[in-house]
């Protein structure tokens, strides 16, 4: 093992969005960055499809609902760099970008390798040393210094930036080894977990319908038989359970043994109950699959709930009992779903929990408790939907972590 002989300003683990962002912003010549890797940005490469959906159209306010119970921690770097300075960054390198109809923001190229260009450029002309193919082992902290171990060599540093993503798509390099030198420098983690991922049902009984998606569903979580969120988005169904972003988003909450509820009708299932009764009277004769046309059910899945819940399509209005009436409203306005599992982290896209927030400041993303260590990206307990707003997060929690490196270095 060498000990290098040369002290860096700062050390930055991990050449994702995060790192090489923040590697890029820091004084000219001071940063090394070490990539675990033989390529930097893996996971970028293979963002959005390949095409890099890096962030989202919005107001900044808006932008942070997307990012579960935690995003108030965001709320500075959101506001500092928000998505249109990200864009504008881009497009000052020479990068045209092109919005979707759902507001998703992408290279104009649709090439992540694009993105990935753009960073690795920016750090070279900062003369960041990058050193890829080096796994951190271990970090340490003495005295103001950090010493950074791989299985060669020892460096040191005044800083440190922890930015080695989460657990997800561990072949891109990002397998939690982050957490480990959180907690060798005294930090705690928040059990990390797959999130933005399907989910897989049990005694699932539509995977004959798998393809068909439903616009702006509203899911129902229940947990120990007590709802304790309820979300909207699409959904779609699988072959083995669902998934579509109105799922995937949700997931963060998700944990196997829970039961999604979904509502086909969009009322509540009192309402609905009661307006039924009330059409059953005065267009007695109508049919159940034609009174329940208007509400542009796919019609297999329509048939399927209907034998689900043991109604005849063409059934009378007034012939159905309250047994069934029962029946039918609950498949309709509360379909119950229990998760028998979400994803791994093999398939999620992004890592719920990471680097506990109480410990770090979010105006500057600096640990609490150690002096010149930060993190930044999707290391830290922190997730966003999909649709740009984990990169935009990987991009502007790095904004401020370099921001404050400079002011701390040109203060001295
Ligand atoms: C399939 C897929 C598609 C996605 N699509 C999108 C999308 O379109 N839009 C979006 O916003 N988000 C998307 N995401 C999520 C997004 O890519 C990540 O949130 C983002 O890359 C996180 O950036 P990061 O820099 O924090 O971490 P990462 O991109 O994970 O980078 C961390 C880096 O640290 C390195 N590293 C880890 N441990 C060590 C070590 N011991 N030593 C040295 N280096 C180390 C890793 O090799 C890795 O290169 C997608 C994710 C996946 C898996």
């Amino acid at each position: 093992m060498t000990v290098s002989d040369k002290s860096y300003q700062t050390i930055v683990i991990g050449g994702g969005p995060a790192g090489l962002f923040a590697a890029s912003r820091m004084s000219h010549g001071s940063t090394l960055l070490i990539e675990k890797k033989e390529r930097f940005g893996l996971k970028l490469l293979i963002s959005g499809s390949g095409q890099c959906n890096f962030t989202h159209r919005g107001q900044p306010a808006e932008f942070l609902k997307h990012y579960g119970n935690n995003h108030r921690f965001l709320k500075k770097a959101l506001y500092e760099f928000t998505n249109a300075d990200l864009i504008r960054y881009f497009q000052q390198e020479g990068l045209h970008t092109v919005e979707d109809k759902n507001g998703k923001i992408f290279p104009s190229s649709l090439k992540s390798s694009d993105v990935l260009d753009i960073l690795l450029r920016k750090c070279r002309e900062n003369e960041v040393t990058l050193l890829s193919g080096k796994p951190v082992t271990r970090v340490e902290y003495h005295e103001g210094c950090f010493f950074v171990s791989t299985d060669s060599s020892v460096f040191r540093s005044g800083n440190l930036v922890i930015a080695t993503g989460g657990l997800s798509y561990p072949s891109t390099g990002s397998s939690g080894d982050g957490y480990r030198f959180a907690e060798m420098l005294g930090h705690h983690i928040v059990n990390p977990k797959p999130a933005l991922t399907p989910v897989t049902v049990k005694d699932y009984r539509l995977a004959d319908l798998s393809g068909i998606s439903l616009s702006d569903m509203e899911v129902q979580l229940y947990q120990n038989g007590k709802k304790t969120a309820t979300h909207r988005g699409d959904i779609v169904f699988t072959l083995s359970g669902l998934s579509g972003p109105g799922i995937i988003d949700f997931s963060r909450y998700i944990e196997a043994g829970d039961v999604l509820k979904l509502n086909f009708v969009n009322e509540h299932s009192a309402q609905f109950n009661e307006r039924f009764i009330k059409e059953a009277v005065s267009s007695g004769k109508t049919t159940i699959q034609a009174w329940l046309r208007p509400f542009n059910i796919p019609r297999n899945l329509l048939r399927r709930l209907l034998q689900i819940a043991g109604v005849e399509p063409g059934m009378p209005m007034a012939a159905v009992n309250k047994q069934s009436r029962n029946a039918l409203v609950a498949c309709l306005c509360e379909c119950a779903f229990e998760v028998e599992k979400t994803g791994g982290f093999k398939t999620a896209m992004a890592t719920a929990g990471g680097v506990d927030l109480g410990e770090v400041s979010p105006q500057t993303m600096e640990s609490k408790l150690v002096p010149g260590l930060y993190f930044a990206g999707e290391v830290l307990d922190v997730d966003g939907d999909t649709g740009g707003y984990n990169i935009q997060a990987a991009f502007s929690t790095a904004y401020l972590v370099a921001k404050s490196i400079q002011q701390k270095t040109e203060n001295r």
